[in-house]
């Protein structure tokens, strides 16, 4: 099919395309959370009939968790077969006064399309089942189509996981499409490798409750303190990582990746209006597109410790916690990344102190294509 029919035939049906849209974001499928279990399955259970109504033969698999829908569309035995992945479910809203409309209820504003999942992974998701839908209504699909579309990419994919081995032959094909990423610089763009991730929380522990510090201060040492000379001491000045065994492993890349990876288009300016600060954390060594693509890095999500409302409290804290995740690259292993983490904790743990670890989240590893 050439481009301006395919262009035609979105403008015939924009309309209905939008209001289909509209009532698949709709659905408060937020997995992480079970009090939104039901409406999870309603989302799939809309997602299984859509793809039914424009020809696919699908169903909705059972997990023990939430259900997956998979779907079929069969041009003829000999041709090849596109295994598509995405995932019905979203990230919880947040804080609901921090929405201009409510996350739930979409709303078109300048021509984007504002509401929870809009872009992860529902709207990308809609948009290849319309390019399907369009392909398929012009005879002109010339490949199998397999869609596996999940509920819950967003917290761990456990579901789905547990089955795979059991639905392996179902899920056979020859390439497999995930449309689950962005668009850097705003640019229709083909991902060939995506980062892992492995992640930690930990806590130190000092005295056994809370201290008043007119008595105390100078005398107990102070968790939220020692934590944040922790965290301090994992990056260098450069804004290398400074834990070592850190970079151990790391895949040699090839001149042509890493040439192809700098060409592409980056704005700094682009980039600052839209998140507020300038792209210059991590490796200063390091060209922009290299450090987000090819190069490992470690952010702390978030630091908990003793009393931060209004006014004062005059405590020694008896712990702190932090999160950290780490993005892995091909070549790195996370249970040596995170032993490595441990030690280098343990190793800063003041005397009289305890280290807690209360996750070690192994997630995925880093996965690189052939351009
Ligand atoms: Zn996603």
């Amino acid at each position: 099919m050439d481009l301006a029919t395919a262009a035609s035939w979105w403008d015939l049906h924009n309309e209905r395309y939008l209001s289909q849209l509209r009532e698949f974001l709709s659905f408060q499928s937020i997995s992480t959370d079970p009090a939104f279990k039901p409406a999870c399955g309603q989302c799939a259970k809309w997602v299984c009939s859509h793809l039914e109504s424009i020809g696919f033969q699908s169903e909705l698999k059972q997990t023990e968790t939430l259900p997956v829908v998979f779907a079929r569309y069969r041009v003829s035995s000999t041709a090849p077969t596109v295994v598509v992945y995405g995932h019905y479910d979203v990230q919880p809203p947040g804080d609901l006064s921090d929405w201009t409309t409510p996350p739930f209820e979409p709303h078109v504003r300048d021509g984007r399309i504002y509401a929870r999942g809009a872009v992860d992974n529902k709207g990308q998701l809609f948009f290849v089942i319309k390019a399907l839908e369009n392909l398929i209504a012009h005879k002109a699909l010339t490949c199998n189509i397999t869609l596996v579309v999940e509920g819950e990419e967003e917290s761990g994919s456990g579901g789905l996981s547990a089955k795979l081995p059991e639905w392996k032959n179902e899920l056979a094909g020859d390439v497999l499409l995930v449309c689950d990423t962005g668009m850097p610089s705003g640019k229709p763009t083909i991902m060939v490798g995506l980062r892992g991730i492995a992640g930690l929380t930990f806590e130190l522990h000092g005295p056994a409750r809370e201290l008043h510090s007119g008595y105390h201060g100078n005398l107990a040492k102070n968790p939220a303190l020692h934590l944040a000379k922790i965290l301090a001491a994992m990056t260098n000045a450069d804004g290398s990582v400074a834990v070592p065994g850190f970079y151990d492993g790391i895949a040699p890349i090839d001149d042509s990746l890493r040439a192809l990876i700098n060409s592409q288009p980056f704005d700094p300016i682009a980039y600052e209006q839209e998140t507020g600060c300038p792209p210059t954390g991590g490796e200063a060594t390091y060209p922009i597109a290299e450090r987000v693509g090819l190069r490992p890095s470690i952010d702390i999500h978030g630091i908990l410790s003793g009393y931060a409302g209004p006014g004062i409290k005059t405590i020694v804290p008896p712990w702190a916690r932090a999160t950290l995740s780490i993005r892995l690259v091909l070549g790195q292993s996370s249970q040596g990344i995170l032993d490595s983490l441990e030690d280098f904790m343990r190793e800063r743990t003041p005397t009289g102190m305890r280290l807690k670890i209360i996750e070690r989240d192994f997630g995925g590893p880093a996965l690189l294509v052939s351009p």
